[in-house]
């Protein structure tokens, strides 16, 4: 394992945005997307991160995923500042530390699940029978292995939701963020989603940071709640009725494999 990568063991917090801000310019006006946010997220830590739309979620976000970079402050990844890694080393955070699902699942409509999923390893360069093999691995863990030859088009929303979320496993990263995962998904399969999210974080140990509006949602399911406001850190708290029931959720696992 090279030094650039999270090892779960590291006591350092998993993530760590000191005085993040994010400016965009448009003509004579400056847009504080992201405005001194600070904030400490500890491995194995199941986040939400709330606000209404035009907050700065997605922003904070695809700063901490590596895809944008701040306009000032910095983005520390078990003690290695983003900004110091060199493209190749971002990109090797980008594909082997980071995984990631959005509202629009953006798989590729011209290609089949398998070849959505194995995309990320074709990119790492992971042999083709080992791709193979763990592409089938990751479908079946989210229940698609029967659809495996199929194209997006002929999926229904939650099934390319599931795709997404294997694809976004099979480099085995340790850190899994999302943007508003069911934003586009009825109640019901948004709950088969999260269900799913909640045990990546939970048997597979995956440092879970979700963006949503849904505050129900996010009550459900984190285990820490941090509310933005115009670019802006405005709450951060402990959750209980997610802790409760993500234990509850681990209890009954436990209790299946018994
Ligand atoms: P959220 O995800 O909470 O809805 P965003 O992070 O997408 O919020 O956006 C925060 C603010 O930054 C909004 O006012 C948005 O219009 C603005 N913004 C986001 N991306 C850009 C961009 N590429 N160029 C200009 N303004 C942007
Ligand atoms: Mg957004």
């Amino acid at each position: 394992m090279s030094s650039s990568d999270i090892s779960p063991q590291n006591s350092a917090p998993a993530i760590h945005a000191k005085q993040l801000c994010r400016h965009y310019r448009m003509g004579e006006t400056l847009i504080r997307a992201v405005d001194g946010v600070t904030l400490k997220v500890k491995t194995g830590e199941f986040v939400a991160l709330l606000g209404s739309s035009g907050s700065g979620k997605s922003s904070v976000l695809n700063l901490i995923a590596g895809l944008d970079r701040p306009t000032s402050g910095s983005v520390i990844v078990q003690e290695h500042d983003l900004a110091q890694l060199s493209r190749e080393e971002l990109a090797r955070y980008r594909l082997r530390t980071v995984g990631m699902v959005f509202q629009s699942f953006n798989l590729i409509a011209s290609m089949t699940l398998a070849e959505n999923v194995e995309l990320p390893m074709r990119f790492a360069e992971v042999e083709r029978r080992k791709r193979d093999s763990l592409a089938r691995e990751a479908l079946a863990r989210v229940g698609l292995q029967a659809r495996m030859n199929h194209r997006p088009s002929e999926l229904s929303g939650g099934e390319q939701q599931r795709a997404a979320l294997a694809r976004a496993l099979i480099n085995r990263p340790q850190l899994l963020l999302a943007d508003e995962p069911t934003g586009n998904l009825d109640s019901h399969t948004g709950t088969e989603i999260m269900n799913m999210v909640r045990e990546f974080n939970q048997q597979l140990g995956m440092t879970v940071i979700m963006v949503t509006h849904e505050r129900a949602l996010a009550e459900r399911y984190a285990q820490r709640l941090i509310f933005l406001a115009d670019g802006k850190l405005v709450g951060d708290e402990s959750n209980a009725l997610g802790i409760a029931n993500t234990m509850a959720s681990d209890a009954a696992a436990n209790g299946e494999r018994l």
